[in-house]
């Protein structure tokens, strides 16, 4: 098979890119190594498009496709669900533009509907060689060896990206540079939970356990009553995450959660699965140096996760790949034979999207890391305080004090990531600058008093 462009990854950001390149009138073909099946609602995550992943929708012609099927909110509306039964609702409405909720099978359902079944290949990249073209070596679903030609290869392909390891091998600097986070290393876990009808499908869910833990369950995108999956990130020491026997799993739900009745409601395969499985550990937040490189003649590109990857504290994984994918077709030449021009917006896409990637992984350990309800420490009380100080200070002098991360993340129309972390420095500058003129105005009346 011989393409113009091979993306590997069949994620929200490929094929997202292969539906904008189809349109370029471009061969493009996705190269994916699962099926679109669920098998683990522990890899399958609930996103939020918000007006950045919006944005890309829009480009590439599916925002009526998405805002038909996904659920509608602006600001962030949760329902506090207490063991007793009773709801209570809490908003934070001030604090979120518009979004759009569904899970990622429904989101990957869309978006492969628009692309025809040979543009899809099942298989998994294994590796590339280089010359004039990229040959490319793919063990197919069926076990078979097979290999595609291409002009371009796009790596699309996750935070354990292979195109970014083939890349590092030949450059030594496609490494990843990573910061840690309070979050780094939380296991993520869902099961499957078939809500009774009165639960509202288009609410967030904090569901509240008799020893005061926290379950959730985002909106869902069908209808009410259909199973949707029930969510939990916390240490891997949790207890929890320890359960072997799913009946021992229900015992304790049961316990813990009588408002979900579990006996009627959560069936023993979904048990049994969040059991088997080991869940998805928040990995710490990490850019690649590099995004984009030509080898041997071929343009390579890195997107998405395959670029950059954090926990989700911030809503912004699926956002930030979406910003990648305009991000690159902003750049990209109308005539792709035209090598000078094509290579002139491969470098500009890595000027641009590294220093995104890199300021993104920067605002995740500043931004709301502390959502996990960590036990109480000397960070989380220095990180409480200065977030209510940053919120405080931008409502008294907002032409002084921008707002904090968490607000400025939700503006509408949106900020560059690099703008954030800026405007962030900014403030913590200033307010560093405000408690050394405090200090010195209280040390000078000290000793003015004294005398
Ligand atoms: C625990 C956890 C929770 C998260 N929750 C959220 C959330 O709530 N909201 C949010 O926005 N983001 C969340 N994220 C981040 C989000 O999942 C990613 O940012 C997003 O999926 C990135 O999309 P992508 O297309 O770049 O990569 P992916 O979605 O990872 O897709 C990459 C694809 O490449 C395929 N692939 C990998 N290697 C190969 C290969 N060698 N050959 C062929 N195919 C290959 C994979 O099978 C996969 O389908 C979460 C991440 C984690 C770890």
């Amino acid at each position: 098979m011989e393409v113009d462009a091979l993306i590997v990854g069949g994620g929200p950001v490929g094929l997202s890119l292969a539906i904008a390149f189809k349109q370029h009138g471009l061969r493009a073909v996705v190269l994916e190594k699962e099926t679109t099946e669920v098998q683990d609602w522990s890899k399958a995550y609930t996103y939020r498009l918000d007006v950045r992943g919006l944005a890309c929708m829009e480009r590439i012609g599916l925002l009526s496709d998405f805002a038909s099927k996904g659920v509608k909110q602006v600001g962030f509306h949760v329902k506090v669900w207490k063991p007793d039964g009773s709801c209570m609702e809490k908003s934070a409405a001030g604090m979120g533009s518009l979004g759009y909720t569904m899970q990622r099978p429904t989101m990957i359902k869309i978006l492969e509907s628009c692309l025809s079944p040979g543009d899809v290949v099942r298989g998994a990249l294994t590796d590339i060689n280089f010359d004039g073209k990229a040959i490319v070596q793919v063990i197919l679903k069926d076990g078979t060896e097979s290999h595609i030609t291409a002009s371009m290869v796009f790596g699309c392909d996750g935070r354990h990206s292979r195109v970014r390891e083939i890349l590092q091998k030949i450059d030594s600097e496609f490494t990843m540079s990573s910061v840690g986070t309070p979050s780094t290393g939380f296991v993520y876990k869902a099961m499957l939970y078939r809500p009774p009808q009165n639960v509202d499908p288009k609410c967030i869910y904090r569901i509240v356990s008799m020893s005061g833990f926290t379950l959730l369950m985002f909106p869902h995108d069908g209808p009410p009553g259909e199973p949707r999956p029930l969510q939990m990130a916390q240490a891997p020491s949790h207890r929890l995450h320890s359960f072997q026997a799913p009946s021992d799993l229900i015992d304790f739900l049961r316990a813990e959660f009588p408002q979900l009745e579990v006996d009627k409601h959560l069936d023993i395969a979904s048990a049994e699965a969040w059991c088997n499985t080991r869940g998805t550990a928040f990995p710490r937040a990490q850019w690649c140096k590099r995004a984009s490189a030509e080898v041997s003649g071929v343009p390579v590109a890195l997107l998405g996760d395959a670029l950059h990857c954090f926990p989700p504290d911030l809503g912004q994984g699926i956002n930030a790949g979406l910003v990648d994918v305009c991000c690159l077709l902003d750049l990209f030449p109308s005539d792709v034979s035209n090598k000078d021009a094509m290579r002139a917006a491969f470098k500009a896409y890595e000027a641009c999207a590294v220093k995104e990637a890199e300021a993104i992984c920067r605002l995740i350990p500043v931004g709301f890391p502390y959502q996990y309800q960590q036990p109480f420490s000397l960070s989380k009380f220095l990180f409480m305080s200065s977030f209510l100080i940053r919120m405080v200070a931008s409502k008294l002098l907002p032409t002084l004090f921008f707002d904090p991360v968490v607000v400025n993340i939700q503006a509408d129309p949106p900020l560059l990531y690099s703008e954030i972390l800026r405007r962030h420095q900014q403030v913590s500058g200033r307010l560093l600058l405000c408690s050394g003129v405090f200090m010195a105005v209280c040390a000078a009346s000290w000793k003015r008093f004294r005398i």
